[in-house]
């Protein structure tokens, strides 16, 4: 049989391939982004408890009421919006899927969306399923917009641009000028969609986390996705949501209803009853200890470590170790020194290698310092 392949240039994800790799050689890993240990016993006690309640059958299409309730509840604490649960919130299996819906129902054939490198890897994809263009414009040298250049890439084509902040890999979060600069964008382009993918909004620093959500302006344009997977250490229940105005929800919905109908009931109810106990405020402080503790640790490694405002990622240099490309350089840590990271330039559509790697501090403190040991040696 012959057929061509709508995605000729995609194989397997970076994590797939690094975890793979940390697994058959037996290293440590910080390469896919994931915690390693327990969730929170409150919340594994309501699962059980939940496990034996009648709550097994499909959900509502658009998430169960009382979570609904729950997440708008939390966005108005949160960013002070209120918003509609049952028309302007939509539970999905986890932000790639909320993604993937996203860009199917709002993205036309021949459109152009941009997406800003290095940038996590599932946006592309469904922009050329769409039969769309993606417009890959590099970030700064300090990961930030280069908002020269993004004026100057949008055009009457242009339906959505995807921005991520917190940023992963970097851990970079925008200052205040770039939301100026992306409300004047949406504003001077009445076309332009903003997909904000907020995964990291709770694991935040020094700084405060600047939402999408705090603007009226962007509030009305952009679709926002969430994961309870990194709020709740709970990255494998692949549950999230988005939220976005009720016109532009209703185009969501139409895919959402045929792409999973409805998400897991189970974990619905279960986070409904957890999010009464549980404040997402302490988690900056519990993912900042472990990124002190990390980069204390790796002090006198010859690795140079990047700033991380926010998310569970380091990004570190290893410039003054060796000069090999950032793939070859990851694999050989992994092979010989025990270590399984990201290397960066998978992020970039032009592939271009600063010779950084993303190190995963999601970890417990024994991993971080067998890590770090191993890292210091080199
Ligand atoms: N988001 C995770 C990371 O950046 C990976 C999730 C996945 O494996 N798709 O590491």
């Amino acid at each position: 049989m012959k057929f061509e392949s709508k995605l000729p240039h995609v194989g397997t994800t970076i994590f797939t391939v690094m975890s793979k790799l940390a697994t058959e050689h037996k290293a440590i890993n910080l390469s896919q982004g994931f915690p390693n240990f327990p969730i929170d016993p409150i919340l594994e006690e309501i699962v059980k408890k939940k496990a034996s309640e009648n709550v097994h059958q499909y959900a509502p299409m658009a998430g169960l009421p009382v979570l609904l309730d729950q997440i708008s509840a939390l966005v108005y604490k949160q960013y002070n919006r209120k918003t509609d649960p049952q028309s302007e919130l939509l539970v999905t299996a986890g932000a790639t899927q909320a993604i993937f819906t996203t860009i199917q129902a709002l993205v036309h054939t021949g459109e152009e969306v941009i997406i800003l490198d290095p940038s996590y890897d599932c946006y592309e994809s469904p922009v050329i399923l769409a039969g769309a263009k993606p417009v890959r414009i590099p970030l700064n040298e300090h990961f930030l917009p280069d908002w020269n250049r993004i004026r100057s890439l949008v055009t009457n084509k242009t339906r959505l641009i995807i921005t991520n902040n917190p940023h992963n890999p970097s851990g970079t979060m925008w200052r205040k000028e770039d939301m100026v600069e992306l409300e004047n964008l949406v504003q001077k382009n009445p076309n332009l969609l903003v997909l904000s993918d907020e995964v990291y909004e709770y694991i935040t620093f020094e700084k405060k986390h600047l939402s999408v959500n705090y603007s009226e302006i962007l509030r009305a344009r952009s679709i926002i996705t969430s994961s309870f997977g990194k709020t709740f250490h709970i990255t494998g229940w692949k549950i999230g949501y988005i939220v976005a105005p009720e016109l532009i929800m209703n185009e969501i919905k139409k895919v959402h209803q045929f792409l999973v109908f409805c998400v897991n009931s189970l974990a619905q109810a279960s986070l409904a009853e957890y999010m009464n106990q549980v404040n997402v405020h302490e988690l900056g402080q519990f993912y900042q200890q472990k990124r002190d503790d990390f980069r204390y640790q790796l002090k006198n490694s010859r690795f140079e470590l990047l700033p991380c405002e926010g998310t569970y990622f380091q990004l570190a240099s290893y410039g003054e170790i060796s000069d090999e490309n950032d793939v070859d350089f990851a694999k050989r840590l992994v092979l010989e020194h025990g270590v399984a990271t990201i290397p960066l330039s998978v992020f970039n559509a032009n592939g271009e290698d600063r010779k950084i790697l993303r190190f995963c501090f999601a970890k417990d403190e024994n991993t971080i310092q067998q890590a770090a040991e191993k890292l210091c040696k080199i």
